[in-house]
């Protein structure tokens, strides 16, 4: 079984993002918590804590009798999405991330040399490294490496804090034995009991089951595709509702100004936001694209070498569809364009889409308000039949595309980066194999 996946957990990111930014705190009993009042309860809690049995979900009055000593600290959205940002931007001077499943959990795929276990394993050394000194010492995380994803999140689950555990070898692998059917990433209390309805209570029976017995137990193909995953093979990810969800603009030549063209793509990424919103989905990543007018001689032609140039850029993130946060993400990727040139298309694309179901939900004042607003927002425009309120950043824009547009299908933006296939994975492994010289990176 080859070692295709890298994932990387943090170590009870938030309370660990508090020690980072506040040393008092280190060593300590510390709890998160959305707000300081008995009756909320903890969001993440330190390693010293947990010590106590302090939980997420742990209410605030049962902590403080079960730990008379704990710090309670009222977290802030704004800094964990930032610290998230700082680590995947560290990871991925090691290895290039390839999805972001949550503020603190994301996944990079091996390739090539990096499938050979003693450097996966290397690897993921040098990544915990490059996380404590770009971001912080206080940053742990636990890795796990595997055949596919499911294993490697499992074996990131296997060893805490700052844990390493690498599930090779051919079959289920051993270390699955001593857990839970509920360690198995998406089988939450309702597949327990079918499960258990099947006969089925242990990991060792399930493991022994053959996949027809599997898919019985399961009630459908999902139970085929568990008993196939579970051997490390390589399965597709489940299926997601849709790819992405994208819009792009043509500027009038009176609109070919850098302001301007910030402004359309703040209209372009509000209305795909607010379809997402609409369809219930959640965004991982943002896609910014920019096609420019190299400035065109007068008279010139393509064949004397004058061509449009296209550039485009994404950020990654956990889920997310208010219109608020998208901006800001954008202006990141906005701010990295190139300069010089005219612009003349731009387009914003929403994709690695989820329904929400394994998503974190906003769970403090600052992203619940993002969250509300955007709502709000949504509320109005639907009664007023048309962008009644829209970001003060997209004036400039308001009147450049239609405010109702047909969202039933939605085009691929004719631009490079959707075009993602085996051959780049083929020739991201020659690049990252060092093509021969000992892959020095
Ligand atoms: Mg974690």
């Amino acid at each position: 079984m080859p070692l295709r996946t890298l994932y990387v957990d943090l170590n009870s990111f938030f309370a660990s993002v508090e020690q980072q930014l506040n040393p008092a705190l280190r060593g300590k009993p510390v709890a998160v918590v959305p707000m300081i009042t008995d009756t909320t309860s903890v969001i993440a809690a330190s390693y010293p804590a947990k010590r106590f049995g302090i939980k997420t979900g742990t209410r605030v009055g049962d902590a403080r009798r079960m730990c008379p000593g704990l710090i309670l600290v009222c977290g802030g959205h704004g800094k964990y999405i930032e610290f998230h940002h700082r680590v995947v931007e560290a990871a991925a001077t090691v290895l290039p991330v390839q999805s972001v499943h949550s503020i603190d959990e994301f996944s990079c795929r091996l390739l090539g040399v990096e499938r050979e276990p003693a450097r996966a394993a290397a690897l993921a050394r040098e990544m915990k490294r490059a996380i404590a000194s770009r971001v912080g010492e206080c940053l742990t995380c636990s890795i796990g490496i595997a055949g596919n994803r499911l294993l490697a999140k499992m074996a990131s689950d296997m060893q805490k804090p700052d844990g390493l555990v690498v599930l090779e070898g051919d079959g289920p692998p051993s270390a699955l034995r001593g857990l839970t059917l509920r360690d198995i990433s998406g089988v939450g209390p309702k597949m327990e009991r079918r499960l258990n309805r099947a006969g089925v209570y242990t990991m060792e029976h399930l493991l022994s089951l053959d996949e027809g017995r599997m898919r019985e137990a399961w009630g459908s193909v999902v139970g085929a595709w568990y008993w196939r995953a579970l051997r490390g093979e390589e399965v597709g990810e489940r299926a997601t509702v849709r790819r992405s969800i994208g819009h792009q603009h043509v500027l009038s030549p009176e609109r070919r100004t850098p302001e301007r063209a910030r402004a359309v793509l703040v209209r372009l990424l509000d209305k795909a936001a607010a379809r997402a919103r609409h369809v219930g989905c959640w965004a991982r990543r943002l896609t910014v694209s920019i096609r420019y007018t190299r400035d065109k001689p007068d008279g010139a032609t393509a064949r004397e070498g004058w061509r449009a140039s296209d550039w485009s850029a994404s950020a990654t993130f956990p889920e997310c569809h208010d219109t608020t946060t998208l901006v800001q993400e954008m202006a990141r990727l906005w701010e990295a364009r190139p300069q010089g040139g005219t612009i003349l298309m731009v387009g914003v694309t929403l994709s690695d889409l989820s329904n929400g179901l394994g998503s974190t939900r906003p769970l403090f004042d600052d992203a619940q308000r993002r969250e509300r607003l955007a709502r709000a927002v949504d509320r109005i425009n639907e009664v007023a039949g048309r962008a009644a309120i829209y970001p003060a950043s997209m004036h400039e824009a308001r009147t450049s595309a239609p405010a109702r547009i047909a969202f039933s299908n939605i085009p691929d933006l004719d631009m490079p980066h959707v075009k993602e296939s085996a051959a780049r994975d083929d020739a991201r492994a020659r690049d990252r194999n060092g093509g021969g010289n000992g892959g020095a990176r």
